[in-house]
């Protein structure tokens, strides 16, 4: 009898408790943790917590694929690609991220398909989000500005003419990779191109591969940025991260 008493008295107590958690707003209200406050950049300019990786003056934070001076063109507030000289990275590494990068293709219109403002951004030196001049421009889709090359389709063709300045900022998770060397949870991006959704939480496949399937191989959780040279004399601007 006791027992049945005590087994009412549960339900009882879970019944009041549930019913106030229904009738009380509070009871949802979360007041930690505190969202530490940042400042807004305008438009496209550095937030305040971000870290400002080229603001048009120095390439101080840039080095060649050899560790030496970056050796591309510093001019007119922008780095341009010095064809031949090879791709230029970060010294410092980085993972899970939001990047801001201003790009624009050469105004002279030269060649066509993958020829034309080739160039490309590398989330951690391997996962490439594709730059090309792709206005009026066909090539493969899968190989087209914004696409994480030959991996995914960008969703739209935002792309400004060639000459014009444009942007893109990109939401980046890296991989994590176990023990045994696999990787346990695939890398993911998002990306907007000149402000529009054009990559939305793709799981990325592996790192770029231009023959054959992209195959993950481990590597740290903070590895350098770096901007391709494809033989495009393609500009540069304007570029921060915010480390998440
Ligand atoms: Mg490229």
């Amino acid at each position: 009898m006791k027992k049945v008493n005590l087994c009412v008295f549960l339900l009882f107590f879970t019944c009041a408790i549930f019913s106030q958690v229904q009738k009380n707003p509070e009871s949802t209200e979360l007041w930690a943790p505190v969202p530490p406050v940042v400042t807004p950049g305008e438009c496209t300019a550095a937030p305040s917590d971000a870290i400002v990786l080229f603001n048009g003056t120095d390439l101080s934070e840039w080095t060649n694929e050899k560790g030496e001076a970056a050796g591309w063109t510093l001019a007119d507030g922008c780095v341009t690609v010095m064809p031949g000289t090879g791709s230029i990275k970060t010294k410092r590494g980085f993972g899970d991220c939001q990047l801001h990068i201003e790009w624009r293709a050469p105004a002279a219109v030269n060649g066509e398909g993958q020829g034309r403002g080739n160039s490309g951004v590398f989330l951690q030196d391997r996962y490439e989000v594709q730059v090309l001049d792709c206005y009026n421009n066909r090539t493969y889709s899968n190989g087209q500005a914004g696409s994480i090359y030959k991996q995914s389709i960008p969703l739209v063709n935002a792309s400004k003419k060639p000459g014009e300045w444009q942007t893109y900022d990109i939401i980046y998770q890296a991989p994590r990779f176990s023990d045994n060397g696999r990787v346990a949870i695939p890398a993911r991006i998002t990306v907007l191109h000149n402000g529009v959704l054009i990559q939305n939480n793709f799981e990325i496949q592996g790192p770029m591969t231009f023959i054959g399937l992209p195959e993950y191989v481990p590597h740290g959780m903070k590895e350098p940025l770096s901007l391709q040279d494809h033989g495009n004399p393609v500009s540069y601007r304007n570029i921060w991260i915010r480390e998440l």
